[in-house]
């Protein structure tokens, strides 16, 4: 049985004035490793794992999306907003990407039919295997209309049981054309797309993050970026602000994790706590939370891996009345008392989480 604890952190003033350097703003997803490592952290999370199951098929599903991924970067066709449409975008104030307006490229449908192929062989008689064929047999309608709900969070007329299928093919098309930008820009710009008032949804395509994740390199240690569920593009908020309303005070944003009550040593809770991989960044203010995985603490940590494989922590944090920021495309959940509420996918609580 595990139980929580509280660790209170420095003020993202606190943190800033220490980081000193420069933080790159953006980190762009790489077309040769997104999905693999995300595979291969799932495979490694599932090891003893209660949910080993659905973490290896979830292995699986990511194996299909690195080969559909790495098929777009060898064959292109896909439309992706040129310099003028990004400077356009910015002016506005609108993210390039922007997943709940249209028009989407249809490239999409292909990668479905490649990632359904891909994972029916593996998968016994069940609902899995249901779902899998009715993709493979649904029209372009019907995909279209899975997009649309996905995409925009109107739960009303998703398939469920499909809908982990249709977002990972969506996700090969939006994290595509994400490199593709990225791979644009001027050599030495790091910055080829505006950023966007809202810092709790991504500045390329406008979806709500999946967790935030600590990353070291050249002269900055534990810098946090969110990672977009969708398109895999992060991107940086200074750690210890909430990132769903900016509150950034140290006495509304505390940090819980999961501990392990069989373990016993010689450090007390607090400690163990504040040294765990995955924590939930709460905020007392709007009463909502977002994972923050630390990438300083282990190197092989990946954002949707990691939040799939500690729905534990979503639901001891839904036991104190706090709502999910993140969206994980891959792990939905049907609430029909807010069936119409567009509020973006994922945003309803996990399942029994508060009811
Ligand atoms: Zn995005
Ligand atoms: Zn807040």
């Amino acid at each position: 049985m595990s139980t929580t604890a509280t660790v209170r952190v420095m003020s993202a003033e606190e943190i800033a004035s220490r980081a000193g350097g420069s933080t790159p703003p953006l980190r762009w997803p790489e077309r040769s490793t997104h999905f693999a490592e995300r595979a291969m952290r799932l495979r490694q999370l599932a090891n003893g794992h209660a949910m080993a199951d659905f973490l290896v098929f979830m292995a699986r599903l990511a194996d299909a999306q690195q080969a559909a991924l790495a098929r777009l970067g060898r064959e292109g066709g896909v439309a992706v907003p040129d310099a003028a449409a990004i400077d356009e975008a910015s002016r506005a104030g609108r993210p390039p990407l922007a997943a709940a307006e249209g028009p989407r490229d249809r490239a999409w449908h292909a990668v479905l039919r490649e990632v359904v192929a891909a994972m029916r062989p593996h998968v016994g008689a069940g609902p899995a295997a249901d779902a899998l064929a009715r993709l493979a047999a649904a029209d372009e309608i019907f995909l279209e209309r899975q997009a649309d709900a996905l995409l925009t969070g109107v739960m009303a007329g998703l398939d469920l049981a499909a809908a982990p299928i249709v977002a990972a093919a969506l996700q090969v098309l939006w994290t595509h054309q994400a490199i593709e930008i990225g791979n644009a820009a001027r050599p030495g710009a790091t910055q080829p797309i505006g950023l966007i008032d809202d810092t709790g949804v991504c500045p390329c395509c406008g979806t709500r993050p999946v967790a935030s994740i600590t990353r070291s390199g050249g002269d900055t240690t534990g810098q946090r970026y969110l990672h977009c569920a969708l398109c895999g593009t992060e991107w940086h908020v200074p750690r210890g602000r909430c990132t769903h309303c900016g509150e950034a005070s140290a006495t509304k944003v505390a940090y819980q994790a999961l501990d392990r009550s069989d373990v016993v040593d010689d450090e007390d809770v607090a400690a163990r706590a504040a040294k765990a991989v995955i924590q939930a960044e709460t905020c007392d203010a709007c009463g909502h939370y977002l994972k923050i995985v630390h990438g300083d603490r282990d190197a092989m940590a990946e954002p949707v891996a990691d939040d799939l494989a500690s729905i534990t922590l979503d639901l001891l944090v839904a036991e104190t009345g706090k709502e999910r920021h993140g969206v994980n495309l891959m792990l939905l959940f049907g609430d029909p008392d807010h069936a119409d509420e567009p509020d973006g996918p994922g945003g309803t609580a996990p399942p029994a989480g508060g009811h």
